[in-house]
């Protein structure tokens, strides 16, 4: 792996704009180590969106055969390029992912999230149809078509995010459709998941979910994906480096600290990207995993370094809340998370929703006390009815900061 890390920081050095500049003084041969690593300097978002993406290409422009885009919701979108033997080897790790979920030729593969510039769709059709699965490629939104195409043609295979899953299997089971479905796996990602609304997804189903991983700049989803063990995700380290790092000092952090995770591409042709810095929270899983595999883990996402809340002076993951919920009987899995100002001091209000009978005033004081315990601040709960908070067929918004500066 270190000759082909220090073949990738040659390559860069000498095809690539950007890097010609960034890796000013860095010697490739004196990389040793994978711990040497920490003398490369980062690649972040912003030098993404401040420069055009021919600043980045290390092929010559007749090599690229596609492009695909971010969605540009947290700045401007940041355009990618593939040569052909970058989008076969996103085809491989998507196919490895669906085998890890258990998905093989004889699977049905509805596919809801976008096609075109976005990545989820074609990368889920091209790992699915190199299984040899069938493909019904659906894209987003259209929920009466999702679920008639998904009756007749005996769906197995849902893909999406977790929110439409949700969101359709609330709607399936509210139309009492359950038997006349024949889903068996959920795929499910771009956004953090707990574990209720996972089982909630899973229970109105009857389907086991996975946990896929992956952003637009490092292929797209497939670049990871938990196993039926469920107890963090493996990526592919035979294509990637996972580091995890301080988000504030850079500094790396040592297997099961958690921090932002940092990817660096090894065989990424088009646009090689060398500690990129993706801005998700996790942590690496020093343990092999039970179930065998050899490739390494890393915990599920915790939340993003923008999403993180301060305060009170306080950080909080929005992966707490989801924690928090999980722990107490007679939530449901959605949250809603109110941040305001009121006489001067700021407040966190918690919408959350009833699930059974229990006494709401109990299961509010359980919640108050259990998020004290856990973030060492206050923040108020309020219980709604079931079905109240809004479900979203895309990302779900569950922060909603109008605190005064
Ligand atoms: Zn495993």
């Amino acid at each position: 792996m270190i000759e082909e890390l220090q073949r990738l920081l040659e390559r860069a050095k000498e095809r690539v704009p950007f890097y010609k500049e960034r890796l000013k003084g860095i010697e490739p041969s004196k990389i040793k180590t994978l711990s040497d690593l920490k003398y490369i300097p980062f690649t972040t978002k912003e030098d993404l969106r401040e420069r055009s993406f021919e600043e980045f290409l290390a092929v010559p422009e007749e090599e690229i055969i596609r492009i695909h885009s971010t969605s540009g919701t947290t700045g401007k979108p940041v355009i990618m390029a593939y040569t052909k033997k970058d989008v076969e080897d996103w085809t491989k790790m998507m196919a490895r992912s669906l085998a890890l979920a258990g998905v093989t030729s004889k699977d049905r593969i509805q596919i809801t999230p976008g096609y075109g510039l976005w990545t989820a769709g074609i990368g889920f059709q091209s790992g699915a149809e190199a299984l040899g699965a069938l493909v019904i490629p659906m894209g987003p939104g259209n929920t009466e078509r999702q679920i008639e195409f998904m009756i007749t043609m005996k769906t197995t295979v849902i893909t999406g995010t977790a929110s439409y899953g949700l969101f359709l299997a609330e709607e399936i089971s509210r139309r009492g459709l359950r038997e006349k479905i024949f889903l068996r796996r959920g795929i499910f990602g771009a956004e953090i998941w707990g574990e209720k609304r996972r089982r909630k997804i899973e229970e109105l189903l009857g389907i086991e979910s996975f946990d896929i991983y992956g952003m637009t700049e490092i292929y797209g989803p497939g670049i990871g994906i938990d196993c039926h063990v469920h107890e963090g995700i493996h990526y592919w380290s035979d294509y990637l480096i996972f580091e995890v790092i301080d988000p504030t000092s850079g500094e790396v952090l040592p297997p099961g600290e958690e921090g932002e995770i940092v990817i660096t591409t090894l065989k990424k042709e088009a646009m090689p990207l060398i500690r990129f810095r993706t801005r998700d929270i996790g942590s690496l899983l020093p343990e092999p995993c039970s179930c065998g595999s050899p490739f390494p883990r890393i915990s599920r996402i915790k939340g993003r370094t923008d999403d993180v809340i301060t305060f009170k002076g306080v950080k909080i993951l929005p992966s707490l809340f989801e924690e928090v919920i999980s722990m107490v009987e007679g939530v449901d899995s959605e949250y809603e998370v109110h941040l305001y100002t009121e006489s001067g001091m700021d407040r966190m209000l918690v919408k959350v929703e009833m699930k059974d009978g229990r006494d709401p005033k109990l299961v509010e004081m359980e919640l108050e006390e259990l998020f004290k315990r856990k973030a060492g601040v206050k923040a108020n709960f309020e219980l709604l009815p079931s079905g109240t908070l809004p479900r979203y067929e895309k990302k779900a918004k569950r922060i909603i900061d109008n605190r005064e500066q």
